[in-house]
């Protein structure tokens, strides 16, 4: 099946690092040195430990009246990078530990799936249950958001190219 991964926005990655503030809520943005490989939820590559700058801050993912979406910390590249556009799974993320989390109508979450079987088998899986809408990227061990995932329209990628 065709799907697409989307981290944070562009536009919000930018603000943040041209702000150092968390979007939403305002407090400072903490500039550090890597210690562990994240990833950076605006391009879904894994950070250089020892050598790349990241900024940590306060994330809301966009939801929908239905949804509370929980806020919680992310990590971005310091220095400028592109957001992961294109679809299919993104090759930065296979060596994490991920979960996979149904969300939908009603504010309905599923049990996070973990393991071992490739994330498009995953992914397949809780999108042939058809109450869930999109899912939610986790890392398995920190828990926090990593990307939205939604089906692919045809039309959608043919349009972007
Ligand atoms: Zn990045």
């Amino acid at each position: 099946m065709q799907f697409i991964v989307r981290g944070i926005s562009q536009e919000l990655a930018d603000e943040v690092r041209r702000t150092r503030r968390a979007p939403g809520y305002g407090h400072p943005a903490h500039l550090e040195l890597a210690s562990g490989t994240g990833p950076c939820r605006c391009c879904l590559e894994p950070f250089v430990v020892g050598q790349e700058e990241r900024l940590l801050l306060t994330y809301r993912p966009p939801g929908d009246a239905a949804s509370l979406m929980a806020p919680g910390p992310v990590f971005i590249h310091a220095r400028a990078c592109r957001a992961h556009a294109g679809e299919g799974f993104p090759d930065g993320l296979r060596e994490l530990p991920l979960a996979f989390e149904g969300r939908g109508a009603a504010g309905r979450v599923a049990a996070p799936v973990t393991g071992a079987a490739p994330p498009e088998s995953q992914i397949a899986r809780l999108f042939a249950d058809g109450a869930n809408e999109w899912l939610h990227l986790r890392h398995a061990e920190a828990g926090c958001f990593i990307a939205r995932i939604e089906r692919a329209a045809v039309f959608d990628l043919a349009a972007t190219g």
